[in-house]
């Protein structure tokens, strides 16, 4: 008799079209449940070498303004630039590039070098929610931009090379690798039962409940069915949406709760301030109505079994398929239980 707890399966991400290959029964490696706390790394309030602090010099010599609330720039070190000229090279249909005009922005969500999402007044992350809607319909109204990402890179784990609370946004002339394969998704599944699949999806794990984590009254936070990092979560709106754009003066604030309370459970998981990337997926602003878009955003945390030990995409993840071993269900418990 098979045991979905304990026998290896693969199960199927139906926003990617992709399978990810489960093996519960390696967490009973001896090595498992070791937690170890880290020495908390405290920061100040303000750092005089931050360069996103208040009233700070940037690299380039810009200074910024002493800001109160959240604070936008164009990325200094830019990775797309908006002059860049169309071009396209072709070699024998083998060698293809593009040029690719675009809009980096960083986004401070708060004067305070040290805080965190977890540890923002519901006020303060709710101004955070609005700056980013202010965001992605300023560049999302460009004519050259039709993809605008939102994403935030937490802890040195992840590569954030500064601990001052803040997100960036990458924008640019076509949809990004992930966004085609989630639009793909969702139009064909739009089109095969005339519905939205993360709506059906989210009816799922309202009723089946194993994977959600938090709820509120506007969104959900789940260990999705097919995560591939061991506590990843998706954010899904309760309503059908195709960004954040749309989204009422109540479900701002909603918007705003579920995030606290995700990155709080998060940090109480292993003791430590949660290293993660979290972005939001959302409709394409090519200027098309994008009806099969349903918003959410994902948190792709590294760590595995306690703050010192991540998990690594490697050998297998990279040559054939990605693999978790606890179960997305048994990873929801314990978020959950803290
Ligand atoms: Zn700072
Ligand atoms: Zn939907
Ligand atoms: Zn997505």
């Amino acid at each position: 008799m098979f045991d979905w707890k304990q026998d290896p399966h693969r199960r199927w991400n139906a926003l990617t079209a992709e399978w990810v290959l489960v093996s519960p029964h390696r967490t009973q490696r001896p090595w498992l449940g070791q937690v170890e706390p880290p020495a908390a790394a405290v920061q100040p309030e303000y750092d005089p070498e931050c360069y996103l602090c208040p009233g700070n010099a940037r690299a380039g010599g810009v200074r910024n303004p002493d800001y109160a609330s959240t604070f936008v720039f164009d990325n200094d070190f830019a990775a797309l630039r908006p002059a860049t000229p169309v071009d396209r090279f072709d070699r024998g249909g083998l060698l293809i590039a593009e040029s690719e005009p675009g809009l980096c922005r960083v986004l401070c969500f708060s004067p305070r070098h040290n805080l965190t999402i977890a540890n923002m007044a519901p006020a303060d992350l709710r101004t955070v929610v609005d700056a980013w809607v202010e965001q992605f319909v300023e560049i999302g109204a460009h004519p050259a931009i039709d993809y605008v990402q939102i994403f935030e890179n937490r802890g040195a784990m992840m590569g954030a090379s500064n601990p001052h609370p803040h997100c960036q946004i990458w924008s640019n002339r076509t949809l990004p690798n992930e966004i085609l394969k989630e639009q793909a998704s969702q139009a064909a599944w739009r089109g095969r039962r005339g519905n939205c699949l993360l709506c059906e999806y989210a009816d799922i794990e309202r009723s089946e409940r194993s994977r959600l984590v938090e709820e509120n009254q506007d969104f959900l936070a789940v260990v999705p069915f097919w995560a591939v990092w061991p506590f990843e979560t998706m954010v899904v709106s309760r309503r059908h949406l195709s960004g954040i754009d749309r989204l009422s003066d109540a479900e701002r604030n909603g918007l705003a709760d579920i995030l606290k309370r995700v990155t709080a459970r998060y940090d109480r998981l292993f003791g430590v301030s949660f290293p993660y990337t979290m972005g939001f997926h959302q409709r394409p602003t090519d200027g098309q109505d994008h009806p099969e878009w349903h918003l959410h955003a994902h948190f792709y945390p590294p760590l595995l079994r306690s703050a010192t030990v991540r998990k690594f995409m490697v050998g297998y993840e990279m040559l054939a398929t990605p693999q978790r071993d606890i179960t997305p269900e048994a990873a929801a418990e314990r978020l959950r239980a803290l």
